[in-house]
C-alpha cells in the first residue's frame, strides 16, 4: 500500500525538554528583553561591534550546542526509520532532529541553524564550533578568514527574510502530505501558521500538539494538550502501526 507522507512541523516546545528555552516565539525570552533582542536583530548586529561582541559571548555561554535530543526528537527519527515517509519542517535552529537520527535531507530548517556560521560578505559557511573556538582564544568578534566580512550564525535573525527556497519546499510538503502534525508551536507567526493552513486546505489530516490553544485548533482533526515528550511518541507509534 502507499504509505502516507507525514509532515511534522516542530517549534520551540519540542526542544524545551532538551533544556533549550523558547527564545524567539511571541512570548520568547528575546521578545521580552529589548537588549537581548538587539543581539539577534540583523540591523543592530551589523551596525555595532559591541552588539556582536556580546552576541558571541551569549553563544559561547548558552551551551545550546551541547544539548541532547529528547524523546520527541527520537520518536520522529524512529518513525522515519520504520519506513514511513517523514519530512520535518522545524522552526528550531538547534539541529536536534538530525542529532536524533533524521537524515539532513528530510529536515527543512525554516529559521536556519545555529550549528553553522555564515559570512555576511562572501556567504562562506563553517561549523559554529570553529568560530566559538576563536572567541575562546580571544577574538571577541571573529571575522571571515576569506574576505574579512562579519560572521553571524546561519540562523534567520529578526529583520532577515526566510530562505525562499526552503519556504517553497516547505509549502510543497504541506500541500503533498496526508498527515500534518504541528507540535510545540503556538502557530501565531508565519511561516508556521501559513503552512498549517496550506496543509489543511489540501486535505491533510491535521494534528496539533501544544500545551496552549492555537488559532488552528478549530481546523484540527485532533488536538493534544498532554506533554510533548509523551504525546508525540504515542501519536507516532500509532501512525507506524496504521501504516503496517
Ligand atoms: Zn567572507
Amino acid at each position: 500500500m502507499n504509505r502516507p507522507l507525514v509532515a511534522i512541523l516542530s517549534g520551540a516546545g519540542v526542544s524545551t525538554d532538551s533544556g533549550i528555552p523558547d527564545y524567539r516565539g511571541p512570548k520568547g525570552l528575546w521578545r521580552q528583553d529589548p537588549e537581548a533582542e538587539k543581539l539577534v536583530t540583523y540591523e543592530y548586529y551589523m551596525a555595532d561591534r559591541e552588539i556582536r561582541r556580546r552576541a558571541w559571548q551569549m553563544r559561547r555561554e548558552s551551551g545550546a550546542l551541547g544539548a541532547e535530543p529528547n524523546a520527541a526528537h527520537r520518536a520522529v527519527a524512529e518513525l522515519e526509520r520504520s519506513g514511513v515517509p517523514v519530512r520535518v519542517l522545524t522552526q528550531n535552529v538547534d539541529g536536534l532532529h538530525q542529532l536524533a537520527g533524521m537524515p539532513d535531507r528530510k529536515v527543512l530548517e525554516l529559521h536556519g541553524t545555529a550549528r553553522s556560521f555564515v559570512c555576511t560578505g562572501c556567504h562562506a559557511r563553517g561549523p559554529m564550533e570553529d568560530a566559538l573556538a576563536r572567541v575562546d582564544a580571544g577574538e571577541d568578534d571573529p571575522a571571515c578568514v576569506t574576505c574579512g566580512g562579519i560572521l553571524k550564525p546561519a540562523t534567520v535573525m529578526f529583520g532577515e527574510h526566510l530562505d525562499p527556497v526552503v519556504l517553497g519546499q516547505a509549502a510543497a510538503i504541506a500541500k503533498a502530505c496526508q498527515v500534518f502534525i504541528a507540535v510545540g508551536t503556538s502557530l501565531q507567526v508565519h511561516p508556521a501558521a501559513g503552512l498549517v493552513g496550506v496543509a489543511a486546505d489540501h486535505g491533510a489530516r491535521l494534528v496539533i500538539v501544544n500545551a496552549e490553544p492555537t488559532p488552528y485548533d478549530e481546523r484540527a482533526n485532533e488536538v493534544v494538550r498532554e506533554p510533548i515528550g509523551t504525546a508525540l511518541p504515542r501519536l507516532l507509534t500509532e501512525l507506524t502501526a496504521k501504516s503496517d
